[in-house]
């Protein structure tokens, strides 16, 4: 099922650029694509979500948690 509503994402910790992109990929033997969220500057997760409102959201947490430390 689709996300109708995704998220806004943090704009990159590295660069403070906003030009995010989702991509995604279906590894063999998967039934649904994989998520994540990618920053030109090459700042990624390398963890995949199972949606793109969900990859937006592992990347807004994984920023999140840059800022307390
Ligand atoms: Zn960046």
């Amino acid at each position: 099922m689709p996300d109708t509503y995704l998220p806004s994402i943090l704009p990159c910790s590295s660069c403070q650029g906003h030009a995010q992109k989702l991509e995604s990929c279906q590894p063999a033997g998967r039934l649904h694509k994989l998520w994540r969220v990618v920053c030109p500057c090459g700042c990624a997760l390398n963890q995949w979500a199972v949606s793109e409102g969900s990859a937006i959201r592992l990347w807004n947490r994984f920023l999140g948690e840059e800022e307390k430390n």
